[in-house]
């Protein structure tokens, strides 16, 4: 989508820095990071947020999830522990309505979330 700011990172029209990249994803280093490790693994389809998604966008989204496992373990924070978040919509707190996760680690978690 032209207006969107992570189909621009996907494209690499505006500059980010990219961790990992495949056929369907790319992760990049959050700009405003809430953890020492907090990097963001998007879709290269855009998506506008976890509401869009259909049982045929089933395998992306394992994708999506297992590419964030393997950015954790890229990052050193597998064995530790980290978390995933997906915020979406209002209530959730999603600010860039591009389907995005958040993979945080390098200190312990807090629970329950703000
Ligand atoms: P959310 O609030 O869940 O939609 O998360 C959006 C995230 O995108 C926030 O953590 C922002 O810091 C991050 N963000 C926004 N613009 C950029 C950018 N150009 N490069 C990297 N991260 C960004």
């Amino acid at each position: 989508m032209s207006d969107c700011i992570f189909c621009k990172i996907a494209e690499k029209k505006i500059p980010s820095k990219i961790v990992h990249e495949d056929e369907r994803a790319v992760a990049f280093e959050d700009v405003n990071p809430q953890a020492p490790v907090h990097v963001l693994v998007i879709s290269k389809k855009h998506v506008v947020s976890m509401a869009d998604l259909h049982e045929a966008d089933a395998s992306l989204l394992g994708h999506l999830m297992l590419t964030g496992h393997k950015v954790a373990k890229q990052k050193g924070i597998a064995e530790g522990g980290y978390r995933i978040v997906v915020n979406t919509g209002a209530n959730g707190g999603q600010s860039v309505f591009h389907l995005h996760l958040h993979v945080l680690g390098g200190r312990a978690m807090h629970w329950p979330p703000g």
